[in-house]
């Protein structure tokens, strides 16, 4: 019996030192992560499970552990939209769909750029998309309408992004009401458009305008846009040396679900998730990156169900050309990774990002 009680005694003592030793850890753990949230625009179970059939390699979503599901419905709809579901992750409330950065009074919400610039964070976004669509305009501007992208581009001035990249351009240049958005960035400290190959200046801020447009698609020779541009965008913030925060969107698996367009989806889906490939490395070795994927909503009911009976071959197929409501996947790497797991509304991840920023 004494035995039992010397044996307790020493266990307590040591679940005590133990607990003392993982707090000293956080205590000397201060630093603040850098955050990197790529988003796959429509990206449902199904179309994040295609890269594990469609790739020739191991895909790289495949290293994520932390695993949670959220659900996307918006303030207004059961089925969200981009811009309810970007404003959701970008200034953490449920507000009505096609809105960006607003709330349901018309009210503009802080959005986590702003708010992590003022804790010294440098901020990016990069989309496949152009730079003015609703998903990564959640992240700097604050519109009643998405479809007000001439406001929105005059907006990115003024913001708080340090880098930005994707298409866009006929926004910011050539305008039918003749502001010139341009020289309003370079006015501004941008440097547009610098050679791909030059190496970025730490001092100046970087946009790149690739496209009239959209970026054009996969199957249309985009090529490696997505990665390449996560790549820069990390190699210039590790360059500046402070905290970052970084957005990266995969646009168009939402457009191949509105078209039911499977090759068009997997395409995209197989550049995202090179992309999560590039900010995973990153991650790995700079030990201080919080890696987040996630989508703002599913698109087009996708499935990857046996053709008939054959239940070795794969038809990948459609129930519909809009939005559906299914629970997205958030997968999460890296500090305060295990923070994402479980299941919770879209908004609590800005909530989660912050939690782990202040
Ligand atoms: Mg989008
Ligand atoms: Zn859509």
């Amino acid at each position: 019996m004494k035995h039992t009680i010397i044996s307790l005694t020493v266990l307590f003592f040591l679940f005590n030192s133990c607990d003392a030793f993982s707090q000293n850890i956080k205590i000397k753990k201060t630093t603040k992560p850098n955050v990197i949230l790529l988003i796959g625009d429509g990206m449902g179970l199904s179309q994040l499970s295609s890269v594990f059939y469609y790739g020739d390699k191991t895909p790289a979503v495949s290293k994520f552990t932390e695993i949670g599901l959220i659900n996307t419905s918006s303030a207004t709809d059961i089925i969200t939209d981009s811009g309810a579901g970007g404003t959701a992750f970008s200034c953490g409330i449920k507000t009505y769909n096609n809105t960006i950065g607003m709330n349901t009074d018309t009210l503009k919400v802080k959005n986590i750029t702003e708010l992590l610039s003022e804790k010294k964070y440098n901020t990016g976004v990069i989309s496949t998309s152009a730079i003015t669509h609703a998903t990564p305009a959640c992240f700097y501007a604050h519109v009643k309408s998405r479809k007000m992208e001439n406001e929105i581009a005059q907006q990115l001035v003024s913001s708080d992004i340090d880098f930005f990249a994707g298409g866009g351009m006929q926004f910011f240049s050539n305008r039918v009401d003749s502001v010139d958005v341009l020289k309003a960035l370079s006015d501004n400290g941008f440097i547009i458009n610098n050679d791909k190959n030059k190496p970025l200046n730490q001092e100046k801020k970087y946009g790149f305008l690739l496209a009239e447009k959209a970026m054009p698609e996969m199957t249309n020779g985009r090529g490696d846009f997505l990665p390449e541009y996560t790549k820069l965008a990390l190699e210039y913030f590790a360059e500046k040396g402070k905290n970052f925060f970084l957005m990266v969107e995969g646009s168009q698996i939402d457009w191949a679900g509105h078209d039911n367009n499977a090759e068009y989806l997997i395409a995209e889906m197989l550049d995202f998730d090179k992309a999560v490939g590039v900010a995973l490395d990153f991650a790995e070795k700079d030990k201080n990156t919080l890696v987040i994927v996630l989508a703002d909503h599913e698109t087009g009911g996708f499935t990857l169900a046996a053709d008939g009976k054959d239940y070795n071959t794969i038809k990948p197929s459609f129930a519909s050309k809009e939005h559906s409501t299914s629970l997205i996947p958030v997968l999460a790497f890296g500090p305060g990774s295990e923070k994402f797991s479980g299941i919770y509304q879209n908004i609590d991840i800005f909530h989660k990002i912050l939690e782990l920023t202040k």
